[in-house]
């Protein structure tokens, strides 16, 4: 597969920013910054890198967006018309921003969802393939936390999950190659998703 590269220039420092064709979201190589490109305007965005676990490593970079969410769960009535306690809190949501089949994406969002936050300077490095707008990372997060509703009882009939958007950054999550595959070096899972 051949790829069109183009290029911004960093909103923070100038430099020119590269991505794929359909890339939205760019990561600078020279002061790892990050940009998402929203209709013409080239939006600085907070950035940072997940660390691999102890014993995985690095190979190659992907973005995903941190999602900081206000949820509220609520009206949860279960088979028969018994109301059960909803809550509300603050969670913090990695989901991932390349392409990627959606099982592969809610499963990978799941298990980083679940991960203690160990994060550094994002490295300068390519960091390709982001075209998942906010706006729809969003919209996974809320459909993460309904099949974390459904999970949790077996005879759930229905309920209301409502995300409000608290702040959002992106972040460069490391793999290693794995075959035509991608391991994800923070939570080990393997993805199908070969770009660049
Ligand atoms: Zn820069």
């Amino acid at each position: 597969m051949s790829l069109r590269l183009i290029s911004l220039d960093c909103p923070t420092c100038g430099s020119a920013m590269r991505g794929e064709g359909l890339d939205t979201i760019f990561f600078c190589t020279h002061c790892g910054g990050a940009a998402v490109l929203e209709g013409e305007r080239v939006e600085p965005v907070r950035g940072t890198a997940l660390l691999p676990a102890p014993g995985r490593s690095a190979r190659l970079w992907r973005p995903a967006w941190r999602l900081e969410v206000e949820a509220r769960v609520q009206r949860r009535i279960r088979a028969g018309g018994r109301e059960t306690p909803g809550w509300q809190g603050r969670r913090v949501f990695f989901i991932p921003a390349f392409a990627i089949g959606l099982d592969d994406l809610t499963r990978l969002a799941r298990a980083l969802s679940e991960i203690s936050e160990a994060t550094a300077e994002v490295p300068r490095e390519p960091i390709h393939g982001g075209v998942l707008a906010a706006d729809d990372a969003l919209t996974l997060v809320r459909h993460v936390l309904i099949g974390d509703e459904v999970r949790r009882s077996d005879m759930l009939a229905s309920v209301e999950v409502a995300v409000e958007l608290v702040g959002r950054g992106l972040i460069a999550l490391p793999f290693e190659r794995v075959d035509d595959r991608l391991r994800c070096a923070v939570t080990g899972l393997t993805v199908s998703a070969d770009r660049g």
